[in-house]
């Protein structure tokens, strides 16, 4: 059934991450009135991802992503520690670990990704430990205290929060990352050099250009340090490796469906098969602004695509899409990015470095193709607007904080 559905349909949803709940919710947003079966692999409900890392060892890293009552309210089967292991397409219907089937007429796939292992020697030991789910976070805050030395193996997003958020606790942290400057894959050069200052000036220890060659035990077998490939050792008591995420698109692949690092979907978020579609960190899709088909690791991309294919679903007009944005806090550091920085030709900045309160301008061309504000939320916003409208720019009045972001456009 490829239509749009009804009050007779059952939608079954794989993933109770932050996709997978906004499709539920924007169905009934949307006015969707049939069956909502949500599936999650955790034990527990829908939680927050974000304070995982960013508020590890504060109050307020564990909160629910909705109150109980919305699950019943809004008649949502929330079913969770369910794992899919497979889906019949022929059949429509997925099977569960526990030899159960449950049956759809459309089938989202909210799957997310799954950290990157790091494949070294003693990277099985007690003290060296990943970041994805609350249970790991969990995991991590109960072998921290005052004093442990902690090695934070990738200088991503999680490994400059966790440092970031665990430093004003007395434990000495250390970065190492094995590309010449920190947050490499999605920052700029002149971002990652003033978060690694803001990190150093914190007493964080960061380390470029080395890479993990082994994590060393003691005699009991607890850690004892992290072996580098260039021979230089440093001592640890735990170890957290975020090296990165890959797509969980197994499910996807085993079925049959296109896949290229990632469930491909189409503008609508719908797989090659008419009746699943799939949202979130396990997809690649093209994107405003981009110049390939791409992977999105983050929540604002997994809502945004949830109320597209709620849309497609229910055969209503696709909501307007945004340029990719993301955010992070770090040491005092309220950063917001948006568009793709990599594309960038120029760079401007508005502000001033030195107060930790600025915005860079990435410009092809002489438009704005991306921004990354620090401390920072208005011209963070007027930037989108800009990236968005991809009208030429005046460099000098963009990078002129008397100037206002609106007048900065050149007007033919
Ligand atoms: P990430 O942002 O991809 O960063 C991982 C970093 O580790 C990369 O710079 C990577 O370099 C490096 N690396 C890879 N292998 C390494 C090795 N063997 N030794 C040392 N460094 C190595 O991934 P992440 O920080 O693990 O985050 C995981 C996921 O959570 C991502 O999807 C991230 O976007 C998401 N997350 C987002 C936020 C946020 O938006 N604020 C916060 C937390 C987590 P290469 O590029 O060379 O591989």
């Amino acid at each position: 059934m490829a239509g749009p559905l009804n009050e007779n349909s059952r939608v079954v949803i794989v993933g109770a991450g932050h996709g997978g709940v906004a499709v539920a919710g924007r169905l009934r947003q949307a006015g969707y009135d049939g069956k909502i079966v949500l599936l999650g692999d955790e034990p527990g409900a829908p939680y927050h991802r974000p304070p995982l890392s960013k508020t590890l060892l504060g109050e307020s890293h564990a909160q629910p992503l909705k109150p109980t009552s919305f699950y019943t309210d809004q008649r949502i089967d929330l079913r969770s520690g369910v794992s899919v292991v497979g889906i019949d397409r022929r059949h429509r219907n997925v099977q569960t670990a526990h030899h159960g089937t449950i049956g759809y007429d459309t089938l989202v796939l909210a799957t997310g990704s799954r950290s990157r292992p790091l494949k070294v020697p003693g990277s099985d030991l007690d003290g060296v430990v990943e970041l994805r789910t609350a249970t790991d976070a969990e995991r991590l805050r109960g072998l921290l205290r005052p004093g442990t030395r902690l090695v934070v193996v990738g200088g991503g997003y999680v490994g400059l929060e966790v440092a970031a958020a665990v430093a004003p606790h007395g434990i000495n942290a250390t970065i190492i990352e094995r590309e010449d400057r920190l947050l490499a894959r999605v920052a700029s050069r002149e971002l990652s050099a003033h978060l690694e200052a803001a990190h150093r000036n914190s007493g964080i220890g960061v380390r470029c250009g080395a890479e993990v060659a082994a994590f060393v035990p003691r005699p009991d077998g607890a850690l004892a340090g992290v072996q580098l490939r260039d021979g230089r050792r440093v001592e640890a008591d735990v170890a957290l490796v975020g090296i990165g995420a890959l797509a969980d698109d197994a499910l996807a692949r085993d079925a049959g469906l296109a896949c290229d690092d990632g469930v491909l979907v189409d503008e609508d978020s719908r797989t090659d098969d008419p009746s699943i579609w799939a949202v979130g960190d396990a997809t690649r899709r093209l994107v405003r602004g981009a110049d390939a088909a791409v992977r999105l690791e983050s929540i604002p991309s997994a809502t945004e695509q949830a109320s597209i294919a709620v849309a497609a679903m229910l055969g209503h007009d696709r909501p307007a899409t945004e340029v990719p944005w993301f955010w992070s806090d770090q040491l005092g550091h309220k950063l917001q990015m948006a568009g793709f920085v990599h594309m960038g030709e120029e760079t401007v900045v508005r502000g001033d470095r030195a107060t930790d309160r600025f915005a860079l301008f990435h410009l092809k061309d002489g438009r704005i193709v991306a921004v990354e504000a620090v401390n920072s939320a208005r011209d963070y916003m007027a930037g989108r607007k800009l990236i968005r409208d991809a009208v030429p720019v005046d460099r000098r009045r963009l990078a002129d904080t008397e100037t206002p972001l609106r007048a900065v456009a050149l007007v033919a």
